[in-house]
């Protein structure tokens, strides 16, 4: 090929790759990249707006002496990426069968027992028993159920990869029979109508029975299991990673496959110790307080800062990309769920960004001598102790 022809061949490839440019432009509407790249209005005033939720405290949904407590946009507005719920179930109380239309549902335990059973696409079903430290994940859409497990109750913190989920997303299998002509449901199932004479006319959300056999029965198919489990023994496992200040569990898709669009992590602080500034560039994250008392602080440029305090039983938000750092303000150790929107996990340390550049350019920027950034750390803090990183 002449040196001519290969320019030819070239200013093709160039026309073709801007031609598939033009296709896949970002303005398309529903294109979710180009969605992202508008600023939320919520985003843009010029003071942030609160980003913690006591979630706890709030009433939520009660039925006898099992609750479900929200928070979804509606109780923190700045939550769209991630809602929350706060669940409890009484002994022989069963959440009853349903779905998420719009995003999968990641479970934490904290107290108890649980037993869920999910089904997905291929038919195939899963029965698990969960205790307290143990974690599930439903992908998005895969009807599930979930049981109280022996004579006390159970309490369990899930996340949804939506902060809209409430409002639009969760059906129930009672509201959906409940609404179908019987002639139409005989026909679906093969049994005579009167059968659903006296089925549930609306929506049970709790349904109420006997305690289950601990043993779990045959599902109606026989057992017919996944090829990927949705269980996670989270905090059976010895920590992610350990440091002067705390440690840090983590399932993320490479420890818990089936978890693709959501990574949870458990952090431990001991008393003074702080999670350092960081921000994550893939994904929002959830936090719930398990135990002790944090504040938290979130920057969103534009000299926009914010510090709230959160305490047991409340949940806070911090938007993808926002820089945020939580201390550990009390005198025993905290126990933060956090949960973030992707499956991978990816954060930036601003220790670990500051290591990562030389003291001349550090010099410059910060309007000091070169040899002042000889005394910072030379590698990812991620923990700081009361007394400051790991050397
Ligand atoms: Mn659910
Ligand atoms: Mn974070």
């Amino acid at each position: 090929m002449s040196d001519m022809e290969r320019r030819d061949v070239l200013i093709a490839s160039v026309g073709l790759a801007t031609a598939a440019l033009a296709a896949a432009s970002p303005a398309q509407a529903g294109d979710p990249s180009f969605m992202n790249n508008v600023p939320d209005p919520l985003l843009s005033g010029d003071e942030l707006p609160t980003f913690k939720f006591a979630l706890e405290k709030s009433e939520g949904k009660v039925i006898g002496n099992s609750y479900g407590k929200e928070a979804t946009v509606k109780q923190l507005p700045i939550s769209k990426g991630i809602a929350g719920v706060s669940m409890r179930l009484e002994p022989g109380a069963m959440r009853e069968l349903h779905w998420h239309a719009t995003a999968a549902e990641w479970a934490f335990v904290i107290e108890g027992r649980v037993r869920t059973i999910v089904i997905t696409p291929q038919g195939e079903a899963e029965t698990n028993d969960f205790e307290p430290g143990d974690v599930w994940l439903f992908p998005r859409g895969h009807g599930h159920v979930l049981q109280c497990l022996g004579t006390q109750p159970c309490h369990f913190i899930l996340i949804f990869d939506n902060g809209y989920f409430s409002e639009f997303g969760t059906f129930s299998i009672t509201d959906w029979i409940g609404h179908v002509p019987k002639p139409l449901l005989a026909k679906n199932f093969g049994v005579p109508e009167a059968t659903f004479d006296t089925f549930p006319k609306q929506e049970i959300y709790f349904a109420r029975g006997a305690i289950p056999p601990e043993q779990p029965s045959a599902p109606l198919q026989g057992w017919k299991l996944p090829a990927q489990t949705h269980k996670y023994r989270l905090l059976s496992q010895v920590p992610h990673a350990t440091y002067r200040g705390g440690r840090e569990w983590r399932a993320d898709v490479t420890r818990f496959p089936i978890s693709t669009t959501i990574t949870g992590t458990i952090l431990e602080l001991d008393a003074g110790a702080l999670r350092e500034l960081h921000w994550h560039p893939t994904a929002d994250e959830w936090q719930y307080i398990i135990d002790g008392q944090v504040t938290v602080t979130m920057f969103g440029s534009h000299g926009r800062f914010r510090v709230e305090t959160l305490e047991k039983g409340d949940a806070g938000y911090i938007p993808q990309g926002y820089g945020h750092s939580i201390e550990n303000i009390g005198e025993r150790p905290a126990r933060i769920l956090i949960g973030l929107n992707s499956g991978t996990y990816q954060a930036v340390d601003l220790s670990q960004w500051i290591a990562g550049n030389p003291a001349d350019v550090l010099a410059t920027n910060f309007a000091q001598r070169p040899e002042l950034f000889g005394k910072f750390p030379r590698h990812d803090v991620f923990i700081s102790g009361r007394d400051g990183p790991s050397k």
